[in-house]
């Protein structure tokens, strides 16, 4: 089945019936609409790209793919904006008590949420607050003082903007 195009994903989904069909999405959802996502970064721009399949074993929904989205979150270490690609690849059974995990193949990790009203978009957000790390930090070595750091030639000599501007004025 080719992957099905929805224009907007939505909040819940009955996994039942979506598992049965074999459901495939490719979609996009506003980071605007994750709430908790939000109140975590800097902004509400943006959205998550979610990939996803449902297929069912034994009458478990199993929810299989990736959301990836762009953040920005403020380091730790300077204080200054820290952009943050977060990639989240998912494997989760949809359970409907905790007991019933115990049936699971190791690899899926248990969910329990009611299948018939899957709480969809919740655990997409979930998936993306589990990759954020406690302490945003810029890579070693790489935070920057506030002020506007000067352009380093090719040279290795410093050049300020204004040796910039002139030679593009003057075409060399
Ligand atoms: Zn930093």
């Amino acid at each position: 089945m080719a992957p099905l195009m929805l224009r907007r994903i939505p909040d819940t989904v009955d996994a039942v019936q979506a598992a049965a069909r074999g459901l495939r999405m490719h979609t996009y959802a506003a980071l605007s609409r994750m709430a908790r996502l939000q109140e975590a970064v800097e902004g509400d721009a943006g959205e998550a790209e979610v990939r996803l399949r449902l297929t069912e074993e034994h009458g478990v929904p199993l929810l299989e793919g990736e959301v990836r989205a762009t953040v920005t979150v403020r380091c730790q270490r300077c204080l200054e904006p820290l952009e943050l690609p977060l990639e989240a690849p998912f494997r989760l059974a949809v359970v409907p008590e905790e007991g019933a995990a115990a049936f699971l193949p190791g690899d899926w990790e248990p969910v329990v949420a009611d299948p018939r009203r899957l709480p969809l978009l919740s655990l997409l957000e979930e998936e993306l607050l589990l990759r954020l790390p406690h302490i945003p930090r810029h890579p070693e070595g790489t935070c920057r003082p506030p002020e506007a750091p000067a352009t380093v030639s090719a040279s290795g000599g410093r050049e300020g903007p204004f040796a910039v501007l002139a030679r593009l004025k003057t075409g060399g």
